[in-house]
């Protein structure tokens, strides 16, 4: 038999989101926290047009995205790196800093890819528990020592929607010793509406040690094509470049996302969408007696306990799709609005017989 690293053998499986079908034939998946719309037509048109260049490799270095993003939030394109997906962006930063007695702490449960990327990288996963549903800010400031190298935080929080809000945030940054690189993980930032919640590209500015993550997949509509992005001062910015699988970021993903900002405004209408529809089913949920955190994302959590998996069960009946864990809860996200009353009548039926 071949020998693997023994980290292997623990490492849990990253566990995608299911898709379920009711008896009639619906389905509706709220598992994966994916926007509800098709791409937009110039989405398409450039992908299309794209794929004549396919038997090309991407340009390695993405320029015109890199230029793109850069020109969008007034930064630096020296500041930006690239990744397929946020997450490979994510296990490139752990590439960064990962080797054994490294530790990188992060809150729990937060984003299910942070262990295995920490395991993948022989590092040691520092887990600082949420206090309620709400990231543990002092507990996590306390967690950090002379073997701490990152420190993740989600905001707003994956599985829980729960946002940190900007003094609480600072005064956290302020505690972090400037050799501790703190990822600001913000995939669901342009769902947020409270305007105490601070854009991370406002406090990585002054701060050489913060860097911010963002994603095409979630609120752009371009999870199929992996592509995200880091922005930071350029020595992050460099070793993220550095540790990128040459190529990983496709053709398509670049001319996708490309066309993307410039489609800005018709896809923040739809987030738009999204977030009133978020309002609705947050609402709905409240007034059938359950307790939900509120939400910055485009997802609600339910802290259902020992009853998380029956919930899970009664809502594919009706054809929906939710992501339980098991013991905990399960977070539902936000899709159109036929999708979201499928829920809704599933939450109504499962609290109707507690
Ligand atoms: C969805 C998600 C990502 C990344 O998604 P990609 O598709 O890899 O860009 C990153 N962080 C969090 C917290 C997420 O929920």
């Amino acid at each position: 038999m071949p020998r693997f690293r023994s980290i292997l053998d623990t490492m849990p499986p990253y566990r995608p989101g299911k898709a379920v079908a009711a008896a009639d034939g619906r389905s509706y998946k709220l598992s994966s926290n994916e926007s509800p719309y098709d791409p937009l037509p110039s989405v398409v048109e450039a992908v299309a047009a794209g794929a004549r260049q396919v038997n090309r490799y991407p340009d390695p270095a993405a320029v015109a995205l890199t230029e793109a993003i850069a020109e969008r939030f007034g930064v630096p394109a020296g500041h930006v790196a690239l990744g397929a997906g946020s997450v490979t962006v994510a296990q490139q930063l752990f590439e960064t800093v990962g080797e054994p007695g490294v530790e990188v702490v992060y809150a729990w449960r937060s984003f299910e890819a942070y262990p295995l990327l920490a395991d993948l990288a022989g590092a040691t996963s520092v887990r600082v528990p949420l206090a309620g549903e709400d990231h543990d800010l002092d507990a996590m400031a306390e967690a950090i020592n002379d073997r701490t190298r990152m420190v993740f935080v989600c905001n707003p929080n994956n599985p829980t929607g729960t946002a940190i809000r900007r003094a609480e945030l600072e005064a956290f940054l302020d505690r972090v010793p400037g050799d501790v690189l703190v990822v600001l993980d913000e995939a669901y930032r342009e769902y947020v509406r409270d305007e105490d919640v601070p854009d991370g590209l406002t406090l990585y500015r002054d701060r050489p040690n913060v860097c911010v993550l963002r994603t095409f997949s979630k609120a752009y509509g371009l999870a199929g094509l992996r592509v995200g992005y880091l922005i930071g001062h350029e020595p992050v910015a460099e070793a993220v470049r550095k540790t990128m699988v040459p190529f990983a970021v496709n053709h398509l993903a670049q001319v996708a996302a490309v066309a993307s900002l410039r489609a800005e405004g018709e896809l923040l209408e739809r987030v738009e969408r999204v977030v009133k529809e978020r309002t609705r089913v947050r609402e709905a949920l409240l007034a059938q007696g359950w307790t939900v955190p509120p939400t910055e994302a485009n997802f609600v959590w339910l802290r259902l306990g020992e009853r998380t998996l029956d919930f899970a069960a009664a809502c594919a009946v009706e054809g929906v799709a939710v992501r339980p864990f098991a013991g905990e809860g399960a977070r539902i996200s936000i899709g159109d609005p036929e999708a979201n009353d499928a829920f809704l009548t599933a939450a109504a039926a499962f609290r109707a017989q507690l």
